[in-house]
């Protein structure tokens, strides 16, 4: 690509481990910030080994913990507000978050009401948290949102129809640490569709539209196409992409989950500056009809919206082919090629290939898109455009 026009920001932890054995740092991690720790914690695994060892090295540092376990799945806006509530006395200088995304966005979000007060509605969308929140340690124990290190939390509200975004800088953590051994538990769909969900987010920040910048005002919080997150986005997919599938088989394979954990924290530094485009708009009324998970969605949804940007943006595709282990010299062969080899990977790991599987009715499809076009940050990243009609193909396709 021509660098003529490209841009390049990150926006990053200030300290990101990855490696079995790390999560040795995180005492001394969260000792600079303070002593006082409220560890916001996955119900499911605050009684895990792992764990209770991690609290009793944060004691044995002479930090003064209070565990959190209240985090409700798909985050409704009324459970993080009664959560920061029940914590507030405590004044927490530091926050540690363990968990999979859920228990990360949790943490960010009672943080972030912990800092300015709620509602938390007026958070919502870009750039609305008006300053600092209480600095997070992250701690991932999935492979897959790449939360531990991106400007993200999403919640679910009551009074809407969708999933929404809460989205500012003041949402990246401090310290990021992933320890492939946290990992080694997850079963074989949790697995499957956190680690589609962080290759869609690689695939999505290499495959994105460039927002023009006019440079009179600030940088727009999510850039498009962006110089520095591209190689980051492409060696996500070369760490994940080959080792997925041995993960879900088999849970124990320390080398899968390795490779696989680095692809999604890789995944989450290149899309959390640059954003993702249309798996993920289409995927949150998707996901809203079906009660899917968000991983299964994507990837429902990725082999249809990269075969449309097959035309469009094929060298990019051909980039990825090459990495997916592709040798056709002509990108737009290449191009085609990448997206049947990403389509194969999915249904390898058990991801339905079409919205008729998932009980989306044929008439549910234009409503979709209405929907969709919605997530007005997303579908201005698209590669492909944001014309209904382009939408309403792609969608088209994934029912058939
Ligand atoms: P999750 O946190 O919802 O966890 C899914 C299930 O796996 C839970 O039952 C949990 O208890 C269990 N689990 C987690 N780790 C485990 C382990 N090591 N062993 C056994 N069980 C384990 O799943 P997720 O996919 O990590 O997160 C999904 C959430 O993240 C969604 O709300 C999604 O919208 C959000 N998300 C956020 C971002 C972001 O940038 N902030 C990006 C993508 C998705």
């Amino acid at each position: 690509d021509a660098l003529a026009d490209a841009v390049g920001t990150l926006r990053l932890p200030a300290r990101i481990h990855v490696g079995y054995g790390v999560r040795q740092q995180i005492p001394a991690l969260l000792a600079e910030h303070g002593r006082r720790v409220l560890a916001v914690v996955d119900p499911f695994l605050a009684t895990s080994p792992d764990f209770v060892a991690l609290l009793a090295s944060l004691e044995a540092t002479g930090l003064e913990v209070t565990t959190h376990t209240g985090v409700l799945p798909e985050l409704p806006v009324g459970s993080l507000t009664a959560s920061a509530e029940a914590v507030a006395d405590t004044d927490p200088e530091v926050v540690l978050a363990y968990g999979g995304g859920s228990a990360i966005d949790a943490a960010k979000l009672i943080a972030t009401l912990l800092a300015h007060g709620g509602p938390l509605s007026r958070f919502y969308g870009e750039n609305a948290v008006p300053g600092p929140i209480r600095p997070i340690v992250a701690v991932p124990t999935t492979a897959g949102t790449g939360s531990e290190v991106t400007p993200v939390a999403v919640v679910s509200d009551p009074d809407r129809e969708m999933k929404i975004g809460i989205s500012s800088p003041f949402l990246v953590p401090v310290a990021a640490v992933v320890d492939p051994e946290l990992t080694l538990g997850a079963p074989p769909s949790v697995t499957a569709h956190s680690g589609i969900d962080a290759l869609v987010h690689a695939l999505e920040s290499y495959t994105a539209a460039a927002v023009p910048l006019d440079w009179t005002g600030q940088l727009p919080l999510f850039t498009g196409r962006n110089v520095l997150a591209a190689p980051l986005a492409l060696e996500a997919i070369r760490h994940i992409a080959p080792f997925l599938a041995r993960a879900v088989r088999d849970g124990s394979d320390r080398e899968a989950r390795a490779q696989v954990a680095l692809g999604s924290l890789l995944a989450g530094m290149a899309f959390g500056p640059t954003g993702t485009h249309l798996s993920h708009a289409l995927q949150y009324p998707i996901g809203a009809i079906t009660k899917t998970p968000h991983g299964l969605g994507t990837g429902l949804m990725i082999p249809y919206v990269l075969q449309a940007a097959v035309a469009v943006v094929p060298s990019r595709l051909a980039e990825i082919d090459r990495v997916l282990g592709g040798t056709e010299p002509d990108d737009s062969v290449a191009a085609q090629d990448a997206v049947d080899r990403i389509a194969d990977l999915c249904r390898e790991v058990g991801i339905p290939s079409s919205l008729a599987e998932i009980g989306v009715e044929e008439t549910q499809l234009e409503h979709i898109a209405e929907l969709a076009l919605n997530s007005k940050r997303l579908v201005g990243i698209s590669p492909v455009g944001a014309d209904p009609g382009v939408l309403l193909s792609i969608l088209r396709a994934a029912h058939s």
